[in-house]
């Protein structure tokens, strides 16, 4: 259908690859006939193929430089670069991703075209509109609201408690959220517990949770539970390969 708008999960696991081969930071986000990639994390660029032709690809965003949401772009510069001889694929990214990326390739030969994007940004992609906000989180790191056929998808991206998705208004439609750990045994202060993402996303009253990005030995039915008493209602733990039209 043309004006779907939809969010396919490439990879879900919550700061390093859970067993299984269960991939990090990935998603494919359809506007119509637009694809965006949404965080490159290690293992993502393999299932992205399993959705779209890269060809097929329109843009893609990376919130930030930790390697879980960025790594995979070389596999996308290698085919583009020498199998398919793409150029200037539009690349949306936060502060110190093409720096910290480019380090190891040295040059990109113009695959790329590379915007760098900050707290408050506005950018297009074909009919997708799409505003980013600094996240709490320890390098800059921003969060993606999308914006499609008077639809509203928001990903936290990666985030401490201190950020909250109702920078970008109430009531959005879908809201992916990071939700890292249980609340009682939080590992570092600069991700969220499923009880916090829930607390977040209830402020800013969206109107349905997603969970990702989880610690790969927590128990994903417990996070989503804790997420549940905090939000009030029902919660998705998604999973990958799964789509969720927003
Ligand atoms: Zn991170």
């Amino acid at each position: 259908m043309v004006n779907d708008f939809s969010v396919t999960v490439l990879g879900c696991s919550g700061s390093y690859n859970a067993p299984g081969g269960e991939a990090c930071s990935g998603y494919l986000v359809q506007a119509g006939a637009t694809n965006i990639w949404m965080d490159c994390g290690n293992g993502s660029f393999a299932n992205l193929q399993r959705h779209i032709n890269v060809r097929d690809l329109d843009a893609v965003v990376i919130t930030h430089s930790h390697p879980d949401h960025c790594v995979d772009l070389f596999g996308l510069h290698v085919l583009a670069t020498y199998g398919l001889q793409m150029c200037d694929i539009p690349i949306y990214a936060a502060a110190e991703v093409e720096s910290k990326l480019r380090v190891i390739v040295s040059d990109w030969r113009g695959t790329f075209a590379w915007h760098t994007v900050g707290d408050g940004a506005h950018e297009t992609i074909q009919e997708v509109a799409i505003e980013f906000s600094t996240t709490d989180h320890p390098v800059p790191t921003v969060a993606a609201s999308l914006k499609f056929d008077h639809k509203h998808f928001v990903y936290t991206a990666d985030t401490g408690p201190l950020w909250s998705p109702g920078v970008f208004g109430t009531n959005c439609d879908f809201l992916l959220s990071e939700a890292t750990y249980m609340h009682e045994d939080r590992k570092s202060p600069i991700h969220l517990s499923g009880l916090q993402a829930g607390e977040l996303a209830a402020e800013a009253q969206a109107k349905r949770l997603a969970l990702t990005h989880m610690w790969p030995e927590i128990d994903p039915i417990a996070c989503g539970q804790e997420a549940e008493s905090s939000f009030g209602a029902a919660v998705i733990v998604v999973r990958t390969g799964d789509r969720y039209d927003i």
